[in-house]
C-alpha cells in the first residue's frame, strides 16, 4: 500500500509499504478521510514529544472494515461488524490492564499508543484499529465528517471536564478546529459563548456557527468584552485552546473567582508563564485535558443529530501523494487553513 511516512522529523516520502495485518481484536481499516491535525504538523516538525520515528502520521480517520483480527465480530457496544461497513475510527490502544485503564480513565494509560504518534497512523491506504474503539459510520455522516469525529471528541471532553453548565458563560480562546468544535459543544451545553482569535476569518466562522460574542485578540483586549458581559466578574469557564504563551496568561484573568480554566492546548515548553498569585488567591480550578475517554458517542450522537457543524470547518483538501507537500505548508503558514482532509481515490485492492 502506499503511505506517506515521516522518516525523521522535517522528511516525508510517499512509498509502498506492507499492508498492515489486523492482530486479535484489531480491525484493517481502509482509509477513506484522513484529517491533518496541528500535532501531525508538531510531529512533521519534529516538536511533538510523544512522535516516534519512523512514523506514519495521521490519527483522525474514517473509512471502511477491510479485515477483522481474530475474534473480532463487533465494534463499540456490540454493533455488528463485517468487511465493507463504514466505521469512524477512536485511534487509540489503551493496555486494558494499568491502574489508569481499570479505572476506567483509559485517555491516562500509561503504556497508551496512539495511531500516528507511536503506532501506524492514517496518512496510508489502511490502517489499524482497535475493534472496541470502532464506532459504525451512519450512513448520513460523510466519511470526512466522520474523519472529524476526533477532534469533535477532544472538545466534548474538555466541556465536560470544565464542568459546563446551563447558564455559564464560557471563553473559547482560539478559534481553529478545536477552538470552533469546542464553541459549539459549550453551546449544546447551555452556555452563552464568547469566542476569541487573532484571524477575523476564523471569528466570522465562529459567528456564523453560533459564538454569542466574538473578539480579535489581535486588535482588542478579550478582557474587556468578558468584563463588560460579565459585570466585572469573569467568565464561569475559559478552555484555552490555543496553548500560546499569550492565551495562557490571559487565562487568569478572564476567569471569576472560583472559575474553572481547562487547557487543551499546550506550548511544549518545560516551563510556562502564569500567574500562580492569581490561581491561588482567586481560587482558580485549573485542569488539563487530554485526548478523550468514552466520548466518542456523544461526539458521534452531537454529528448525526446536526447539533454541530463539522463541514463548514474544513477548508482544504489534499490528496495521499500531497501530504508532504501539505506538511511542509502547513508548518510554514497554516494560518488561514482551518481543517485540511486528506482524501482518498477508490484505489485497487
Ligand atoms: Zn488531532
Ligand atoms: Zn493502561
Amino acid at each position: 500500500m502506499k503511505a506517506a511516512v515521516c522518516e525523521e522529523p522535517h522528511k516525508i516520502i510517499l512509498r509502498d509499504v506492507n499492508v498492515p495485518g489486523p492482530g486479535p481484536g484489531e480491525v484493517l481499516v481502509k482509509v477513506k478521510a484522513s484529517g491533518i491535525c496541528r500535532s501531525d504538523v508538531k510531529g512533521y516538525l519534529g516538536t511533538h514529544p510523544g512522535v516516534i520515528y519512523p512514523m506514519i502520521l495521521g490519527h483522525e480517520f474514517s473509512g471502511e472494515v477491510a479485515a477483522l483480527g481474530e475474534g473480532v465480530e463487533s465494534a463499540y457496544g456490540d454493533a455488528p461488524l463485517e468487511v465493507g461497513d463504514g466505521v469512524i475510527v477512536e485511534p487509540l490502544f489503551p493496555c486494558g490492564e494499568c491502574t489508569a485503564c481499570l479505572a476506567g480513565d483509559y485517555n491516562l494509560c500509561y503504556g497508551l499508543t496512539m495511531a500516528g504518534h507511536q503506532a501506524p497512523g492514517s496518512f496510508a491506504e489502511y490502517a489499524i484499529a482497535r475493534a472496541a474503539l470502532l464506532y459504525p459510520k451512519d450512513q448520513s455522516l460523510s466519511f470526512d465528517e466522520a474523519a472529524l469525529m476526533e477532534p469533535l471528541a477532544v472538545a466534548v471532553h474538555a466541556v465536560k471536564r470544565a464542568g459546563t453548565s446551563i447558564g455559564d458563560m464560557v471563553v473559547v480562546l482560539g478559534s481553529g478546529t478545536i477552538g470552533l468544535l469546542t464553541m459549539q459543544v459549550a453551546k449544546k451545553a447551555g452556555a452563552t459563548v464568547i469566542a476569541t482569535d487573532v484571524s477575523g476569518d476564523k471569528l466570522h466562522l465562529a459567528a456564523d456557527l453560533g459564538a454569542d460574542y466574538v473578539v480579535n485578540a489581535d486588535t482588542s483586549d478579550p478582557c474587556e468584552l468578558v468584563m463588560a458581559v460579565t459585570r466585572d466578574r469573569g467568565a464561569d469557564v475559559v478552555i484555552d485552546c490555543a496553548g500560546t504563551p499569550q492565551t495562557l496568561m490571559q487565562t487568569v484573568d478572564l476567569v471569576r473567582k472560583g472559575g474553572t480554566v481547562t487547557m487543551i492546548g499546550w506550548t511544549g515548553e518545560e516551563s510556562d508563564r502564569i500567574s500562580l498569585t492569581k490561581i491561588t488567591r482567586r481560587e482558580i480550578n485549573l485542569l488539563g485535558s487530554i485526548i478523550y475517554c468514552r466520548d466518542f458517542p456523544t461526539a458521534i450522537e452531537l454529528a448525526v443529530s446536526r447539533n454541530v457543524n463539522l463541514s463548514s470547518i474544513i477548508t482544504h483538501e489534499f490528496e495521499l501523494a500531497e501530504v508532504p507537500e501539505a506538511l511542509e505548508q502547513l508548518s510554514r503558514d497554516g494560518h488561514e487553513v482551518i481543517k485540511a482532509i486528506v482524501k482518498f481515490a477508490e484505489q485497487e485492492d
